[in-house]
């Protein structure tokens, strides 16, 4: 009993001391507050920082060990054909069911690096759209978007929805969204930029790269990212296969070299069938990461594995689902799912 009696008192009159130094420091004669006030006065803000991120992590049921949607979608077109298009219609809905159930837009950059900013009881979904179309962005002279096409689309919905971030992943091919002179492909590829969308690789031919040797793989996929960087300087963060058709070594997709280009993408995205791991847990694999196919869930495949039945899906089960603590200094998980983090991650961890 003595004992603690003792350590008690040591406590308070440290406390004390720490005070003084920072009544001192204001006073007019100033001395430096010694190193180990310092030390306990940031350590008992550290604590009580971190009581309050927890409370705050509990408070929105944060799950940053949770999946993500990465919706895949190709041209958004009238009177679609069967297959992976869709109409404005059909997008429109999907994207106004998106902002009701509170999924925030984030690029496939911001996501595989691990950048999600969104705000508390928020839930990220990534919008990727292949082979650039005009049907995805077509600009007036003005450089104003259609307002029928997937990104007029987009801004519309953003406008009737404060906080649905009004972004997507553009995986672009030689085919420009249209465009044949430099200069009008510059405009457009600067207009994403300049929006904040993000520009991916999806290579420069659309060629199949299953079975394919690795100097024709990497020469492939430099091609695509040299076209993004001739036109636009920024390079590429990840890439889109062609198909969604892995190469025969995975990270010949991921890593590699050609003519002089070399690329080290943080993520390389499929074609199918389930929504994304977290990037902070251990299933996270940057060489193959799952997308879901945008469409409604009435036949064959897609009555499980597009998006209408993944949405259902999520919606179903919140507690496998991404969930923001609305910091984006920390991974907020139940403490339960402690298990699963990256060890990349766990300084960052904050399980609740
Ligand atoms: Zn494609």
């Amino acid at each position: 009993m003595g004992r603690f009696r003792v350590a008690g008192i040591a406590v308070v009159s440290l406390g004390a001391v720490a005070l003084s130094a920072c009544a001192a420091g204001g006073g007019k004669h100033a001395t430096p507050a010694s190193p180990a006030g310092h030390r306990q006065n940031r350590a008992a803000a550290d604590a009580t920082l971190r009581k309050s991120e927890t409370a705050a992590a509990a408070q929105a049921k944060a799950n940053e060990l949770g999946q993500i949607p990465v919706i895949m979608y190709h041209r958004i077109v009238n009177n679609p054909p069967p297959g992976d298009d869709r109409s404005p219609k059909d997008f429109r809905d999907e994207l106004e069911r998106l902002a009701a159930e509170d999924y925030v837009p984030v690029t496939a950059a911001e996501y595989v690096t691990g950048k999600i900013d969104i705000p508390a009881g928020k839930h990220p979904v990534v919008l990727t759209f292949d082979d650039s179309s005009p049907a995805q962005l077509t600009l007036d002279g003005m450089g104003n978007p259609s307002p029928d096409c997937a990104v007029g689309i987009l801004m519309d919905v953003a406008k009737k929805h404060p906080g649905f971030r009004p972004v997507a992943t553009m995986y672009v091919i030689k085919d420009l969204f249209g465009k044949a002179r430099q200069e009008e492909q510059i405009q457009v590829l600067q207009w994403l930029k300049d929006h904040n969308f993000d520009i991916g690789n999806h290579t420069r031919n659309h060629l199949n790269l299953l079975g394919k040797p690795k100097d024709q793989v990497e020469k492939e996929i430099a091609a695509g990212q040299t076209l993004i960087t001739s036109l636009v300087k920024t390079p590429p963060v990840t890439l889109a296969l062609p198909y969604g058709n892995q190469p025969h070594e995975k990270k010949w997709a991921l890593q590699g070299a050609s003519g002089g280009t070399r690329y080290d993408y943080k993520g390389v995205f499929l074609a199918g069938y389930t929504p994304a791991p977290s990037p902070f847990t251990k299933d996270f694999d940057p060489v193959g990461i799952p997308r879901i196919r945008s469409k409604e869930n009435k036949v064959g495949d897609c009555k499980k594995f597009c998006s209408m039945a993944w949405l259902d899906w999520l919606k179903a089960n919140p507690t496998d689902r991404y969930t923001s603590d609305g910091n984006p200094n920390t991974v907020a998980f139940p403490k339960f799912k402690a298990a699963f983090v990256a060890p990349s991650f766990t300084s960052r961890a904050l399980p609740y």
